[in-house]
């Protein structure tokens, strides 16, 4: 390792985040150290962000700092998990102190808000990308799980659908809603929600495809299927009124980015949950249920069924 590269992780990576006890050693050494709670699991997870896949070249360094580590802390989230550590593989382009500054100062504050160190990572040359992997903590056993849906269930999900892909589908244009825009940059964990819901919720899920590609993979996993109340899907103001004008209900739908949770609940704990509700400050909305019949039904209020003709984001999907 050369000195450049020494004094680089010392200066933007040593000290990132909430210093914990748990950790026995962090940045520096060949791995970290760390200290499992007694009657914890881990819960792990890496979601990777590439320039030109999951970002535009030249987004702002302090949102991608932010979005890198909110999309992972996300997953946590989905499992009900309370994160501690992340590991950070960043390749660069180049060394350039403004934009680590920023960056670092976009993830430190996320990191932060959530008690959450920074422990290790790598830095490398290359096209520009981002590796985080979260570390969590769930009581043994409790974890919010994809394949634990039950018929009969209630699907609920968290904040608002369809804001981020708003923001996308107006990208380069002048007019996107600024609470669109901003959640597309950045993006909030869920996480005291997720925590929330261990014990309630039989199923849960981030939303980073789409709510009809992710809760399929609950309705996979689960061996059961769908019906969704489309016109009960909680959206903002901009996009209903894009649903209006166009008549088009694929941002609630299929647009991903949002990373709200989706949980399925069993009908006897409906009232508890909605309690518990009170006090999410982005809400939660009941928008369908679980059935036997596989696949996932959209109807719209007037009994009619929608027929969605659009599916989640796939990365290789026009590969043969
Ligand atoms: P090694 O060559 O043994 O893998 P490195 O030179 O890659 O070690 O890293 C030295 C130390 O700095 C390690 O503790 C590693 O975890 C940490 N580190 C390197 N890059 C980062 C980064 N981007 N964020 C956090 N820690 C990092
Ligand atoms: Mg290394």
């Amino acid at each position: 390792m050369s000195l450049s590269e020494f004094e680089l992780i010392q200066q933007f990576f040593a000290n990132s985040g909430t210093p914990r006890a748990d950790v026995r050693l962090g940045v520096g050494d060949d791995c970290a150290i760390l200290a499992v709670p007694t009657g914890k699991e881990l819960v792990v997870s890496i979601d990777t962000l590439v320039e030109g896949v999951h970002f535009f070249k030249g987004t702002d360094p302090a949102l991608l700092g932010h979005k890198a580590l909110a999309v992972n802390l996300s997953d946590l989230a989905a499992m009900g998990a309370k994160p501690a550590w992340v590991t950070l593989a960043l390749t660069l382009p180049s060394v350039d102190k403004d934009w680590l500054t920023a960056f670092c100062r976009g993830f430190s504050q996320l990191a932060t808000a959530h008690g959450v160190q920074l422990i290790g990572g790598d830095t490398t040359k290359g096209p520009l990308n981002i590796s985080i992997q979260a570390h969590g903590f769930v009581e043994a056993g409790a974890a919010l799980r994809r394949d634990g849906a039950q018929l009969g269930d209630l699907i609920y999900v968290t904040g608002t659908l369809g804001d981020a892909g708003l923001a996308l589908q107006g990208a380069g244009s002048m007019d996107i809603p600024v609470v669109a825009q901003s959640r597309l940059d950045c993006p909030t964990p869920r996480l005291t929600e997720g925590q929330a819901l261990v014990g309630l919720a039989n199923a849960a899920i981030d939303i980073s495809d789409g709510l009809l590609s992710d809760l399929g993979h609950i309705c996979d996993a689960s061996g059961v299927g769908a019906t969704l109340y489309i016109d009960d899907l909680p959206c903002s103001q901009p996009v209903r009124d894009y649903i209006k004008k166009n008549d088009d209900w694929s941002l609630p739908l299929s647009a991903g980015d949002d990373y709200e949770l989706c949980i399925t609940v069993p009908p006897e704990k409906q009232v508890e949950v909605r309690q518990l509700a009170m006090s999410f400050e982005c809400g939660l909305t009941q928008i369908g249920r679980i059935e036997a019949a596989s696949g996932i039904r959209c109807l719209l209020a007037n009994g009619r069924q929608l027929q969605p003709c659009f599916s989640g984001y796939e990365h290789f999907s026009t590969e043969s």
